[in-house]
């Protein structure tokens, strides 16, 4: 990602005043300053995010690049770190299958780093995260769910959609941020006392 001033810009102009979460870094900001698309037009202009100074492109009520889904996280295993982003991009342009199916390999990856065995099948990898009590017990019935849509998405020809994709993402999500996100925070915290 690139680090920009927003004030380098040459002759910005002032826009129409209005939020957005940046594409680029993912900072929820807002700005009154970039270029106009000819005189007097709000439907086009290029707004220059204030945290990271790069250029975003509104496009009508869009703006592009339109930001990733989910929180951003760092710190995972190295085994998960990646592809959490590349899911939580495959979730920006519309790439629902794949969603599932990195999300199916997230959750596998994890399992693997609490020391599951490798090379299982996905549903002893669920079984393993449930059982030594990775996931909350009262999710169950969200796991059946991630269960069967996680073997559609792999044997059937059907695109999936973003209901089924938005929801092992968000799954995903919870299971990193209580596993990963939290402890962490939770240890450095008691560190600096
Ligand atoms: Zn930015």
């Amino acid at each position: 990602m690139s680090n920009l001033e927003a004030d380098v810009w040459r002759d910005l102009v002032k826009l129409p005043p209005i939020n957005f979460t940046c594409g680029y870094c993912g900072a929820k900001t807002g700005n009154n300053r970039g270029y106009h698309y000819g005189y007097s037009n709000n439907e086009y202009a290029i707004y220059i995010c204030p945290s990271c100074g790069c250029p975003s492109f509104k496009d009508g009520d869009l703006m592009k690049p339109e930001s990733s889904y989910g929180e951003p996280m760092n710190g995972l295993p190295d085994t998960v770190q990646s592809i959490y982003d590349e899911a939580r991009n495959s979730f920006k342009v519309g790439a629902y299958t794949g969603v599932i199916l990195i999300c199916r390999k997230i959750l596998a990856n994890v399992a693997v780093y609490y020391g599951a065995k490798d090379g299982q099948q996905f549903v002893k990898y669920i079984d393993y995260l449930v059982e030594n009590g990775y996931v909350p017990e009262k999710s169950r019935e969200w796991i059946d769910k991630i269960r069967t849509e996680g073997n559609s998405a792999t044997h059937n020809q059907t695109a999936k959609n973003k209901d089924d994709a938005q929801r092992i993402l968000d799954f995903v999500q919870m299971l990193l941020l209580i596993n990963f996100k939290f402890n962490s925070d939770y240890n450095n915290s008691e560190n600096n006392n």
